[in-house]
């Protein structure tokens, strides 16, 4: 993994995803390295030749940048993140996240934040005193073996139940992203989550092509199409609606 601190210009950026009104992506590159990532797109912007999930810049003055940014910032709905994953293995050391949710605090912007990873628990200090928050566990299939092939560098699925169930206890709000959808079986997944979340995200893998080898590769062909995102997606949509869990099918 090649680590680069830099100095970014700009950390809060406005952005047209609805729900949201502005992303902070503390990182470039992801340590969880997935095998499906869409954000590597990002290396076309930014000039780097090793592969996505060999190389992360470290963006050192985000959390100083972004107390500026805030001086002058209308209050909004701040996505963290949505290029890179914000509890990746290096903000254990690095804080970068950390810095940038205490500026937000301060100014109690509202956050959405979302990640792969129960480092967010480090910061349940902060995260408990916004007014509003939503944390996201991504969680993209119920079997940790099918995780492992899809996403061979993040932390395993139960961890992330847990840190689901403490976030839970500790009167955070709290969804699964279920996307992309990966080989599942909707009934113990639902299982899983039940009691967990307020509400559920499903989306579909949404550019097949990136992981058509993997998925051949591996006899699993008969999960990358049309069909079987539609179908699996209404099945979770059904079945969690039944537990009063709300659903929003993005795709
Ligand atoms: S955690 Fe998110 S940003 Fe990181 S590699 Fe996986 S999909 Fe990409």
């Amino acid at each position: 993994m090649r680590v680069r601190e830099i100095f970014a210009k700009t950390v809060l950026t406005r952005t047209a995803i609805s729900g949201f009104d502005y992303c902070l992506n503390p990182y470039v590159g992801c340590g969880h390295g997935c095998r499906y990532c869409y954000a590597s797109f990002m290396k076309r912007f930014t000039g780097h030749k090793e592969p996505w999930g060999e190389f992360i810049d470290v963006k050192v003055n985000a959390p100083s940048l972004l107390k500026n940014q805030l001086r002058r910032a209308k209050p909004g709905m701040v996505a963290i993140s949505t290029v890179t994953d914000p509890y990746q293995p290096i903000e254990k050391t690095y804080k970068i996240t950390r810095g940038c949710l205490e500026a937000l605090l301060d100014k109690q912007f509202p956050v959405n934040l979302l990640t792969r990873s129960p480092l967010c628990l480090r910061d349940i200090d902060l995260l408990k005193r916004f007014k509003k928050i939503e944390v996201g566990l991504t969680v993209t299939t119920h079997d940790e073996a099918m995780k492992k092939l899809f996403e061979p560098c993040s932390p395993s699925i139960s961890s992330r139940l847990k840190a689901l169930e403490t976030l839970r206890k500790e009167r955070v709000r709290t969804y699964a992203f279920i996307g992309p959808l990966l080989p599942l079986k909707p009934a113990p997944l639902v299982k899983m989550l039940e009691g967990l979340v307020d509400t559920v995200l499903i989306d579909r893998v949404n550019y097949p092509n990136k992981v058509k080898g993997l998925y051949r590769k591996n006899g699993l062909d008969a999960y990358l199409t049309d069909d079987y995102f539609n179908v699996i997606g209404m099945d979770l949509k059904e079945r969690f609606e039944k537990k009063g869990i709300a659903v929003s099918l993005i795709f």
